[in-house]
């Protein structure tokens, strides 16, 4: 899996300290932006993070490429609605030699599952050329293929999003792929907004953890999160 965090809202943490202190000032943005330094910015971004004050998350964008993922880990992504995807074409780009799949761990592991797995996906890629070479539309013969399918996606959250994304998608109950996509994606915000998501993650690095009977038991650290 490879995870770019490509562009972002310059000065991210300026932007909701100015946002914060907007709302209590007598003066314009233009003094605030002059006049903010670096020790205000963290006290204010501190304050709005502790107090769920997190409208002001709202103005700071990263936008994220995410390669070398399923489609499996696509399909969860997407269900995230406050934020932005283009993702691959399968409909405009054909498989024909250059067809990537991602194993899971477990299957990696034991060499009867991982032979079968492989041997099912070389069959399918198979008959998805055979589709294509007798005429059938890329758009109709991807019908087959698995849910392992590699693909590649933009994604561009706001921080706000991002902080709910990284509670539920950071969490052990989360599934293996799409975990591994959210703690890459906050190790490399943490380097751009390091005060922002300093305690973003799991419920269980803020408190305890919410999932009952499903709870793993075994709680993260912060340092689990840091690049
Ligand atoms: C461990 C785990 C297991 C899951 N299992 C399943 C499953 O079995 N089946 C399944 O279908 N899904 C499953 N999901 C997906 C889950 O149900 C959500 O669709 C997904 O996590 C998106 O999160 P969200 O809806 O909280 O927020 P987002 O879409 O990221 O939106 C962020 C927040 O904005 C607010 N919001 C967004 N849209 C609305 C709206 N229309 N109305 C009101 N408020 C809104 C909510 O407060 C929401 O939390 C699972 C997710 C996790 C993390």
């Amino acid at each position: 899996m490879k995870i770019n965090l490509i562009k972002y809202t310059r000065e991210p943490e300026k932007m909701v300290a100015v946002a914060a202190r907007l709302c209590y000032s007598p003066v314009g943005v233009d003094d605030l932006m002059d006049k903010l330094g670096d020790e205000d910015i963290k006290k204010l971004v501190k304050f709005v993070i502790k107090s769920g004050h997190l409208s002001t998350t709202e103005h700071i964008y990263f936008t994220f490429a995410a390669e070398g993922v399923s489609r499996a880990l696509t399909h969860q992504l997407v269900r995230h609605r406050i934020a932005s995807y283009n993702q691959q074409s399968q409909r405009y780009v054909k498989f024909k030699d250059n067809f990537e799949y991602i194993t899971p761990p477990a299957i990696e592991k034991s060499s009867a599952a991982k032979k079968k797995y492989d041997n099912l996906i070389s069959d399918v890629h198979n008959l998805y050329k055979e589709l294509l070479d007798i005429g059938i539309e890329p758009e109709d013969a991807r019908y087959i293929l698995p849910n392992a399918s590699e693909t590649k996606i933009i994604v561009s959250m706001n921080g706000r999003e991002l902080l709910h994304f990284f509670t539920v998608r950071c969490c052990n109950r989360a599934q293996w792929e799409i975990r591994e996509l959210a703690t890459g994606m906050l190790k490399q915000v943490k380097k751009v907004a390091p005060v922002v998501f300093e305690n973003a993650g799991p419920n269980c690095l803020r408190g305890s953890c919410p999932e009952g009977k499903f709870s793993c038991g075994n709680p993260h650290k912060e340092s689990d999160f840091n690049a």
